[in-house]
């Protein structure tokens, strides 16, 4: 391996992907976290197959297959409930679950307690305020007054990502997409026994399941900035007029809702951000460099597979700048093609476009994504 130490800004999906995959391979990694208490929010998430199978590479499976959801068959109806079809959802690797569901908080401490299990160290409440490419690596400047020297400085905070406001002018901020995503996470209802998606209604929308008593809905309506500031109680009563016209298992959970379920609302963003994706020896994986939609429920999957390549490469590579070049390489149409899609899916529904070319984009799409990453 090419390099002795990393810094890790951000302990979300990528941070701690990155993380576990360089501190495996004998890299003295630092993770940092802007947020004191390191949490994370409480919706429910899909993992998908090649989501599963990226979580493979890291050892986690068999915790995500306990602790969450894994199923190969979901089930398409029209928005009133009618039942249009159940889908085999494609196995992409042997003894892999087709598809699954966790919540955020579970998956979220299942890569903590990894991250333990290999003594890296974490600091917590603390960013960086400035970051210098040296000869030979990064001096880094952090929030707290403290300072550091490492050889590798990854950026995987997010879709506001400081890493890539401090050292990469040619990037800019994601863009909205017009519309925005509510999640509810909630009891399972009782009928339930798969994934579903809800077509044929102004809104889409989905529900997955994410263990043994719990799902979470996820609605896309077009994006009201009024809608962005509601209250708790204005989120419980205006989401639960989104699913008016709802039947099957999206019309329980609307009938059955409460105000002590987790709902959110939060308009829709994406970016595919310009190369180079590094600068000397500061590099940004994640939401920071290429944030997606949800319309392919791919974005931390795209996170976690990039963490490995970035890993895998430096491995491989004779020179830092050659192992950072070959994982853009790697990365880029993969990330874009997700992002491309997604954003085009998101059109295509504020369009009101033929559900059967909408259904086209997703599986034409989610087909590549089954491609070796
Ligand atoms: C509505 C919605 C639904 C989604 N549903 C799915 C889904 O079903 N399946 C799926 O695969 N993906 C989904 N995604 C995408 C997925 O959540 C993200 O792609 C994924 O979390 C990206 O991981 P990340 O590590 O880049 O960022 P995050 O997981 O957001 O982690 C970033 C971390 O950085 C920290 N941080 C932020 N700023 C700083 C700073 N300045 N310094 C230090 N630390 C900092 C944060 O505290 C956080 O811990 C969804 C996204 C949205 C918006």
């Amino acid at each position: 391996m090419i390099i002795g130490t990393a810094l890790v800004v951000g302990g979300g999906i990528g941070g701690m992907a990155s993380a576990i995959s360089l501190a495996a391979r004998g890299v003295k990694v630092d993770l940092i976290d802007l947020d004191p208490d390191w949490r994370v929010y409480g919706a429910g998430i899909t993992i998908t197959g090649p989501t599963l199978r990226a979580y493979r590479h890291l050892g986690m499976v068999d915790r995500i297959r306990q602790e969450g959801a894994v199923t190969n068959h979901s089930r398409v109806r029209l928005f009133d409930g009618t039942v249009l079809r159940v889908l085999d959802e494609p196995v992409i690797e042997e003894g892999l679950p087709a598809t699954g569901g966790i919540m955020r908080p579970i998956l979220h401490r299942i890569m903590q307690d990894r991250v333990r299990e290999l003594d890296i160290p974490v600091r917590l409440g603390v960013t960086v305020d400035a970051l210098a490419n040296m000869d030979i690596g990064v001096d880094v400047t952090f929030s707290d007054g403290t300072s550091g020297h490492y050889d590798l400085v990854i950026g995987a905070d997010s879709v506001f990502s400081k890493v890539r406001d401090l050292a990469f002018p040619h990037m800019g901020p994601a863009q909205p997409t017009g519309q925005g995503c509510w999640r509810i996470s909630i009891r399972k209802p009782p009928e339930q026994d798969m994934g579903e998606f809800y077509f044929g209604s102004a809104n889409p929308c989905g529900i997955t399941i994410c263990g043994e008593d719990a799902v979470y809905l996820f609605l896309l309506t077009p994006h009201e900035p009024r809608e962005e500031h509601l209250n708790d109680e204005e989120l419980f009563t205006t989401m639960k007029q989104h699913l008016a016209p709802f039947g099957g298992n999206a019309g329980w959970i609307r009938d059955n809702m409460t105000r002590q379920d987790w709902i959110n609302y939060r308009p829709l963003a994406a970016s595919l951000q310009p190369g180079p994706w590094f600068n000397g020896r500061i590099v940004l994986l994640g939401d920071a460099v290429h944030a997606t939609t949800p319309h392919l429920a791919s974005g931390a999957g795209m996170a976690v597979e990039s963490a490995i390549v970035l890993a895998q490469e430096l491995e491989q590579a004779s020179s830092v700048e050659a192992g950072l070049k070959a994982y853009q390489d790697r990365r880029f149409d993969r990330c874009r093609d997700v992002i491309e899609s997604s954003v085009a899916i998101g059109k295509l529904q504020l369009e009101h476009g033929p559900p059967g070319e909408v259904a086209g984009l997703i599986e034409g799409a989610l087909a590549r994504l089954n491609e070796p990453f």
